[in-house]
């Protein structure tokens, strides 16, 4: 924490840049500092985006080889 803002909950867009694709997934539950406006992304949101990429990954791999 950088700054002593207070943490609200709501969502944010969470961005993924990995090679060969990129994802943008809306409304992931987060922590906002309404001071500074840093997000936060709740320890289960992340869990299961790091799920997503795996899946997203393999399936990446499997779509590039066979063009
Ligand atoms: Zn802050």
């Amino acid at each position: 924490m950088y700054c002593q803002g207070e943490m609200k909950p709501g969502t944010a867009t969470y961005h993924v840049d990995r090679r060969g694709y990129h994802v943008l997934l809306d409304h992931v539950p987060a922590w906002i500092c309404s001071q500074c406006g840093e997000v936060y992304f709740e320890k289960e949101a992340v869990q299961v985006i790091q799920r997503l990429i795996g899946d997203m990954d393999a399936r990446v791999r499997e779509l590039v080889q066979t063009v």
